[in-house]
């Protein structure tokens, strides 16, 4: 058995950390790097576009978990982000705007029985605003996200 020894382990760890996100923030504390890099050690990874992509999603406010972005940028998923979401507030609102109606359907609905879309994806710069929102049926919103 020639298992690393445990403080080499971490050494590595903290020099693949070093090589590709070149810039210490407080976020950072606290993430399993660890596991991060026994899942993406083999990654083709570019320092200088995550240090501009981690300044990007640093200052969006829509991402309300700035800890997530590390994991989201070696992922891709949004899920680590805590995106912003639609208050209740804000879906009502667009609900009394549509008068009730689904606005991909057709169909009149309760607004238990809707959820709020983004118009626009996060994704493409859409932001969690009124006029971003879209209220759909369950069905149409199911459909919408599985395309
Ligand atoms: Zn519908």
């Amino acid at each position: 058995m020639n298992a690393t020894p445990l403080w080499l382990h971490f050494q590595t760890v903290i020099n693949w950390v070093n090589t590709y996100f070149t810039k210490y923030r407080k976020e950072m504390k606290g993430i399993d790097w660890g596991r991060l890099y026994s899942e993406h050690k083999a990654d083709v990874l570019d320092p200088v576009s995550l240090e501009e992509r981690i300044k990007k999603l640093m200052i969006d406010d829509e991402v309300t978990s700035k800890k997530g972005i590390y994991e989201y940028l070696l992922t891709g998923k949004e899920k680590f982000l805590s995106l912003r979401q639609f208050s209740d507030s804000q879906k009502r609102q667009v609900y009394e705007k549509q008068g009730g109606i689904c606005a991909s359907c057709g169909k009149h609905f309760e607004i238990e029985q809707m959820e709020g879309d983004y118009h626009k994806p996060w994704g493409l710069g859409g932001k969690t605003d009124n006029d971003n929102c879209v209220m759909l049926c369950r069905d149409c919103n199911r459909e919408k996200s599985n395309k």
